[in-house]
C-alpha cells in the first residue's frame, strides 16, 4: 500500500487530504529514483506553500521537502545512487549545467525546474519519485527524524555561515530567531567553527537552552532594540532568521564592512532600510536558501566529530499531516514535527 498527503486547494480552509492505495508502485524514468520515506519533516515554509505565497506552486500537490528514505528502484539514466542507498532530500532538483550550478549554487538553478513539495511531489508520502539531484547521502547511525531535518535546518545554517559569511574562529556572530530550527542549527555551527555566539530571543525562557548550545551571550528582545545590549561590542556577522522585525537592529549590530546573512521571512510585511546607513558603514547583505551535497558533506563531518543537538519535539503519523502544519503554523513549538509514514 501507498500513502501520501495532498494539498489541493491553497489556503488553510480546506484540510490536506490522505490517500492510500494498492496500486503497484511508479516506476523511476529517466534519472528518477523511487525513495521509501523513512520520515519527514514538517517546516514552516510547508506553511508559505501552502497559503500560495509562491505563486508557481502547482496543486494538487504532495508537500514537503525534508525526507529522507532508502532507495528502492532507479531510473535508467540513474549514476549517483543505487538500490539500498540511505539519501536524504535537499529543497530541489539543479540541472549541474547553468552558470549557477557550475558555481555549485545548485539551489538557484535556472536549468531544473524541480522543487520539492511545490512544482513535483514532496516527501509526505511512503515513497518519493524525484529525480536523483534531489538527494544527498545520509549516513545509516542517524535517526530518521533528525536525518529529515538536517538539510533545512544545519545545512541552511552552514551554508549561509560558512559559504557566504565566510565566519572564521575568533569572530563575533549574532543569530536572531536562535531558538528556531535554523536558528539552532546557526548558534551551534558558528560556534564550532570557533565563533563566539550573541543569540537573540523574543522568550526569557530560552536563555539556559541557548547557553547549551553555544551561545556566549543571550540577548532577550522583542526584535528592534537588541543593538543596543550588544555586551561584547558590534559583530562581525549575522545570521537573520526572522526577517523585517529583527533586520534593521540587525543591521545595527554589524561592524563597518560586516555582513548580514538573511535566511528567514517569516512575516508577510516587507522591510524598510536606511540605504545611508548601508553605504556609509560598507555593509554586505547576502541571501541564502538551502545547501549543496557538499555543504551537507561537511555538515554531516561535522555532527561525526560531535554530535549536534537537534531538536525534534514530537514524531506523527502521516495521517496527521494536517494537523502538523497547523501546529507549525501556530508557532511556540520547541523543536522540529516529523511525519513517519505508516504504510510501507
Ligand atoms: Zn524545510
Ligand atoms: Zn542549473
Amino acid at each position: 500500500m501507498t500513502e501520501r498527503a495532498r494539498l489541493t486547494k491553497i489556503g488553510w480552509e480546506e484540510d490536506l487530504a490522505i490517500e492510500t492505495s494498492e496500486a503497484p508502485l511508479a516506476e523511476p524514468s529517466g534519472n528518477q529514483v523511487l525513495v521509501e520515506v523513512e520520515a519527514c519533516g514538517v517546516c514552516f515554509r510547508d506553511c508559505i506553500d501552502r497559503a500560495g505565497r509562491f505563486k508557481f506552486i502547482q496543486t494538487p500537490i504532495t508537500p514537503g521537502h525534508e525526507a529522507v528514505g532508502r532507495v528502492i528502484a532507479v531510473g535508467p539514466n540513474v549514476t549517483d545512487w543505487s538500490i539500498g542507498d540511505r539519501v536524504a532530500s535537499t529543497h530541489r532538483d539543479y540541472c549541474g549545467q547553468c552558470e549557477p550550478c557550475k558555481r555549485e549554487s545548485g539551489s538557484l538553478c535556472q536549468g531544473a525546474a524541480g522543487v520539492l513539495g511545490l512544482m513535483i511531489d514532496g516527501g509526505y508520502a511512503s515513497h518519493l519519485l524525484a529525480p536523483e539531484r534531489c538527494f544527498y547521502a545520509m549516513p545509516d547511525g542517524i535517526p530518521a527524524a533528525e536525518a529529515a531535518v538536517l538539510h533545512c535546518t544545519f545545512g541552511t545554517a552552514y551554508r549561509g555561515l560558512a559559504r557566504f559569511g565566510g565566519v572564521e574562529a575568533g569572530q563575533q556572530v549574532l543569530v536572531t530567531g536562535a531558538n528556531g530550527g535554523v536558528g539552532s542549527a546557526a548558534v551551534q555551527v558558528a560556534s564550532r567553527l570557533g565563533a563566539t555566539v550573541t543569540a537573540v530571543t523574543r522568550d526569557e525562557s530560552h536563555r539556559a537552552y541557548l547557553t547549551g548550545l553555544g551561545a556566549e551571550h543571550v540577548i532577550v528582545d522583542a526584535g528592534d532594540r537588541f543593538h543596543k545590549q550588544l555586551s561584547a561590542g558590534p559583530v562581525n556577522l549575522v545570521m537573520d532568521c526572522v526577517g523585517p522585525p529583527t533586520f534593521n537592529s540587525a543591521l545595527r549590530s554589524l561592524r563597518p564592512g560586516g555582513r548580514i546573512i538573511v535566511v528567514g521571512n517569516v512575516v508577510e510585511e516587507r522591510a524598510s532600510v536606511n540605504l545611508g546607513f548601508i553605504v556609509t558603514r560598507g555593509l554586505q547583505i547576502i541571501g541564502s536558501s538551502g545547501a549543496t551535497r557538499a555543504d551537507m558533506k561537511a555538515v554531516l563531518d561535522l555532527h561525526a566529530k560531535k554530535p549536534f543537538s537537534i531538536p525534534i519535539q514530537e514524531q506523527l503519523e502521516l495521517a496527521q499531516a494536517d494537523r502538523a502544519q497547523r501546529m507549525v503554523q501556530a508557532g511556540g513549538l520547541h523543536g522540529r514535527l516529523v511525519l513517519v509514514p505508516s504504510a510501507q
